[in-house]
């Protein structure tokens, strides 16, 4: 059965780029009839920030991306939360040096970087491993027996992993096909740490092992730690799950990788939900921002795969089943703010005008804006809608409905106003007062009759009649405005126009 995992460090908040890692996993899974789990990887204790968690949870959530497993989830394998499996890892790391593939290590810090800028000043790098410790042929590289005593002593020392020397590797991606690594350019990096917790790599691998996961969908960001992976897996003898590293999320330019401070420049959210740093700052997030999150996970979707197909709107259950790893791109994807806007609006005219209506009606209570008239505010999502890409945007378009104009556009008005015009809009007033039936079409049928008849020139009528309801020269059809605003509104605006 396959099962795959989304495995986050609760580092900040969750970028779009791990919400996408998270949807492809989950399409993936659902896609195969498999799991999709949540495992909280947050062994790192000097990166462990207070509430990411749960903003993870919370952002998988509003995006519809449940997991069948994880925390407040428990399954076969809980607890799905590395801190509370930490008393696990030791006996594997045990394991494997017992196997002959890690070993303990003691130096300190100050050991190490001498090392680093020895080799830099030789213009090389310093590759951590047990053969070229042998090379170096120092206090390094300890006997067995001075081992033990330093465990016995207490001293401080941490399990690494022990790398072939002179192999050539040959690994597999299913979305990058072969890929070739010389072991020996490999760190010996560290499995288990002096605070007595695992790294990354250990953790990791022993908890896809014990959850069974089949395929590991991850960002490209951890293709190095791919042959460490394989070879972790091979030194404990277990079969290794299929990876796939997904391509990088590029800024807009295209030119390098999209970073959380690119939203805020640039005037567009990179993390799903909003975030507030320990320091105050506020990152803004798609939620808050009013997008809807059926748009955000088309749009990332799309970031890094598409169909094949012309078909761009898709619904959760279609990507599931369009959706291929092998159709994931190798090369970085670049974010596209104004294709994300592209995808709200579309989404936003799939939303029923009642649903529409109840949102701009929350939207208007916060804008302590009254609504307790006769307002037919259904009727207004409905024509406005069309030109609307996200709620507030109907306020924008459409907020003369409410309050009357107190002002009249300068440029229009100059243009629209004229001699004749009080006497035009009388005859207006005149006709319309007189009307039973106040829908768009009657009032248009009457208005523009008699225009038609006395022979005046449309613009003539219609430029001040719809300054005088709206204020300026934008907004939908006149008698639709019109016919909304309700007669005694109508008329008193004109009036008011024409005083
Ligand atoms: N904890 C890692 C992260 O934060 C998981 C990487 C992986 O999926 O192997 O991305």
């Amino acid at each position: 059965k396959v099962r795959v995992r989304f495995a986050p460090s609760p580092t900040g908040p969750l970028h779009i780029g791990g919400v996408r890692t998270a949807l492809y996993n989950y399409l993936f899974a659902k896609k195969h009839g498999g799991d999709f789990l949540l495992r909280i990887e947050d062994t790192d204790q000097n990166r462990y920030v207070e509430g990411a968690e749960q903003y993870i949870i919370e952002a998988l959530n509003w995006l519809n991306i449940p997991y069948d497993e994880g925390p407040n989830k428990e399954g076969n394998c809980a607890p799905y939360r590395q801190s509370e499996r930490k008393e696990l890892y030791k006996q594997y790391a045990d394991a494997l040096i017992e196997s002959g593939n890690a070993y303990y290590a003691f130096d300190t810090s100050e050991e190490l970087d001498a090392h680093r800028k020895d080799h830099e000043e030789k213009g090389k790098t310093f590759i951590y491993n047990w053969h070229n410790r042998l090379k170096l042929n120092n206090s390094l590289v300890l006997s067995g027996e001075e081992t033990q005593q330093k465990i016995d002593n207490g001293d401080e020392y941490v399990i690494r992993f022990k790398s072939p020397e002179n192999e050539m590797l040959m690994l597999h991606d299913i979305i990058r096909g072969g890929i070739e690594v010389d072991s020996n350019i490999l760190d010996d990096k560290v499995l288990f740490k002096s605070d007595g917790m695992p790294t990354y790599h250990l953790a990791n691998i022993v908890d896809d092992h014990l959850m069974n996961i089949t395929h590991v969908i991850r960002g490209e960001e951890w293709l190095p730690s791919l042959a460490l992976h394989v070879l972790l897996y091979r030194a404990f003898g277990w079969k290794a799950p299929e990876f796939a590293h997904l391509p990088l999320i590029l800024k807009p330019t295209g030119n390098g990788k999209l970073s959380k401070r690119d939203g805020d420049k640039m005037g567009f959210p990179v993390f799903p939900l909003q975030w507030k740093t320990a320091e105050g700052d506020i990152f803004t997030g798609y939620r808050e921002d009013g997008y809807l999150p059926e748009a955000v996970v088309n749009m990332l979707a799309f970031l890094g795969w598409n169909p094949g197909t012309e078909q761009e709107i898709f619904s959760l259950e279609e990507l599931v089943e369009a959706f291929e790893l092998e159709r994931v791109h190798k090369a970085g994807a670049k974010f596209d703010p104004e294709k994300t806007k592209w995808f709200q609006n579309q989404y936003l005219q799939q939303v029923d005008d009642a649903t529409l209506s109840e949102d701009f009606i929350q939207f208007l209570k916060e804008k302590r804006v009254s609504t307790d008239s006769d307002l037919d505010i259904t009727k207004i999502v409905s024509i406005l809608k069309e030109r609307a890409t996200f709620v507030n945007d109907l306020w924008e378009q459409g907020s003369f409905f409410f309050e009357a104009p107190s002002n009249y556009d300068k440029k229009a008005s100059a243009k629209a106003f004229k001699e004749e015009t009080p006497e035009l809009l009388r005859k207006v007033v005149d006709i319309i007062e007189n009307e039973e039936d106040f829908s768009a079409e009657n009032l248009s049928e009457k208005v523009k009759g008699w225009i038609t008849s006395e022979n005046i020139g449309f613009g003539k009528v219609m430029m001040p009649l719809r300054l005088s309801l709206v204020g300026e020269m934008k907004g939908p059809d006149v008698f639709e405005i019109l016919s909304i605003l309700g007669k005694e509104e109508g008329v008193a605006r004109i009036n008011k126009a024409i005083e």
